[in-house]
């Protein structure tokens, strides 16, 4: 229920309206029954046994809605027209010409203006105008004038109208009032509401604190972060977000905003949950300043989010790019030193074989850094790759055909057997991208090239679970089962002396994986050290209604 203070509650208004009742008939009741005994001579007997009559009948509706029988209470115009009925005889038959008591007419025409508006207020002053016109007749004489009926009628009904008037206008007036109180408190309300659905459908943590650090609003990403689902109401931030920095100290961030008195913004800061558990903070501390002289509370504004996956993110790219400049830096030093060196021996004489030999080392790193920046140029495609990654129809027979093409000379020159093989199960066509496999068995096939000294190398396709399975074998060095695990970490290369004999960047099967991950493909590696290894690849359907 809408809480709105300046509406009474049902029970006060009960009270009220009691007193109300017992009042306005008690001391009605009471003030005529003394006027008659205290004025006995002017009232005769019949005007005595009318107005015990009236009297008699107000008092037992007093009781009725005192007692607020057949719920009388809530039927405004029942109870006015008793009212009205009960005072129009009273005044008209039995009271003298001029009385004070005519003025709780007022009160009749407050309640009938407050229920029915101007048109009550109308309705009842008519009334009022035909019990004195009521009463004219019978209090004054044939001969009087009709400037006495308008000094009895016009005086007091005049009287009472105007004051009646003005009592209204001025109730008006305060109507109006407690009305634009109570229009500016729901707009305020409403910003309020307002203001509160925007702060809940906030990805980021906020909180709303006062000067000592109190909490005084938060909204449900608060909560998430902080991973509490208790109310943070009134408790100190100190108490709920423990906060440490790099070199994990526990900081104070309001002590540390309000030093500064300006905001505060932090990507190096740490939560701490109480099972241990560390996260990177995004934190973002601001003081709320009030215009000049502004007497409200001060407190502050902390916003956060959990930033633990971009900061590993940067820490990877900052350790890639530290690895690569190493391994770049060592085929540069060498392709430098080879040049000199030819460049050196051309000024001492021309011995032309020793330059060849210079030049050809120096070639031999070049042609390496061109496979580098080859590998890593494939490696940011793939790992931008997801962005624009685009799905086709493909035959996979159409690239085993294209990759024996490519690949026969090259085995042959190395005295080496390529082999293919394409078994019945393989589907006619699947959905993927044909780029992306043609790079990760070129790098199968190139590896199995170069690290095999004598034999074959066999390319092997089949159909398996409504996509392809590709298996590159080859028959050569093979690798160790320690190494197995490792081949497509970045960087990798077997320590094994006869790997270090062909040069590589250790990137190939690195690239591969993420080229992997990209059509969601899987690898495994079977391979026995002398005899040679297989690797193989599952590419599935990316058509979803073959899925
Ligand atoms: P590289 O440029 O060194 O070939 P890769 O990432 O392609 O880099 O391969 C990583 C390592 O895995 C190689 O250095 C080699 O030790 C091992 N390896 C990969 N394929 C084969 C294979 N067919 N036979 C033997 N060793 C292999």
């Amino acid at each position: 229920m809408k809480h709105d203070p300046l509406h009474l509650s049902e029970r006060v208004k009960k009270i009220l309206n009691r007193l109300t009742v017992l009042l306005f008939h008690g001391v009605l009741t009471i003030a005529i029954v003394s006027e008659i005994l205290l004025d006995r001579s002017f009232y005769s007997t019949s005007d005595v046994m009318g107005i015990l009559v009236i009297v008699i009948l107000f008092g037992v509706f007093g009781v009725i809605r005192y007692l607020d029988l057949y719920k009388v209470n809530n039927h405004p115009i029942l109870y006015l027209t008793v009212y009205h009925i009960v005072f129009a005889v009273g005044f008209g038959a039995f009271s003298p010409a001029y009385t004070p008591y005519l003025f709780i007419w007022l009160i009749l025409l407050y309640i009938v203006n407050y229920y029915y508006g101007k048109q009550g207020f109308i309705l009842s002053s008519s009334v009022l105008f035909l019990t004195l016109l009521g009463a004219s007749f019978r209090l004054l004489t044939n001969t009087s004038s009709p400037i006495e009926y308008i000094q009895f009628i016009g005086v007091q009904f005049g009287a009472i109208l105007i004051i009646g008037l003005f009592f209204l206008e001025t109730e008006a007036v305060g109507d109006k009032d407690r009305r634009l109180l109570l229009g500016s408190m729901d707009k305020a309300q409403l910003e309020r509401q307002r203001l509160m659905s925007l702060i809940n459908s906030m990805g980021d943590g906020v909180i709303s604190t006062d000067e000592r650090g109190v909490i005084k609003l938060y909204n449900a990403s608060a909560l998430n972060i902080l991973d509490t689902n208790g109310t943070l109401d009134d408790r100190n931030i100190r108490d709920v977000m423990a906060v440490i920095d790099q070199s994990a100290k526990v900081i104070d961030l309001i002590a540390e905003v309000a030093e500064k008195n300006t905001n505060m913004i932090s990507t190096d800061h740490l939560l701490v949950y109480p099972d241990g558990e560390k996260i990177n903070l995004y934190l973002n501390i601001s003081p709320i300043k009030l215009s000049f002289q502004q007497n409200i509370e001060r407190g502050y504004i902390i916003s956060f989010r959990d930033i633990t996956h971009e900061k590993s993110l940067e820490e990877e790219r900052n350790e890639f790019i530290s690895v690569v400049s190493h391994e770049l830096r060592t085929p540069i030093a060498i392709t430098e030193a080879n040049i000199s060196n030819a460049q050196f021996i051309v000024e001492k004489g021309n011995n032309l074989s020793a330059v060849k030999t210079s030049l050809d080392a120096a070639h031999k790193q070049a042609l390496f850094l061109a496979n580098m920046i080859n590998d890593l140029s494939t490696l940011s495609r793939a790992e931008r790759g997801k962005l624009d990654m685009k799905t086709e129809l493909i035959d996979p027979r159409e690239i085993m055909k294209s990759l024996e093409e490519d690949y026969t000379e090259q085995a042959k020159s190395k005295g080496l057997e390529l082999f293919t093989d394409i078994d019945d199960s393989t589907p006619v066509s699947i959905t993927s991208n044909r780029l992306y496999i043609r790079e990760i068995l070129q790098n199968f096939i190139t590896n199995s090239v170069k690290y095999t000294k004598q034999g074959s190398v066999t390319i092997l396709l089949s159909g398996k679970d409504g996509g392809i399975e590709f298996a590159v074998r080859d028959t050569g060095i093979g690798i160790s089962k320690s190494d197995q695990k490792r081949v497509f970490d970045k960087f990798f290369r077997s320590e094994d002396f006869r790997t270090r004999e062909s040069s590589g960047t250790g990137l190939g099967l690195y690239v591969t994986k993420k080229l992997m991950r990209l059509i969601n493909a899987t690898a495994t590696v079977k391979s026995k050290l002398n005899e040679g290894s297989t690797f193989t690849v599952l590419i599935p359907n990316l058509d979803p209604e073959k899925k």
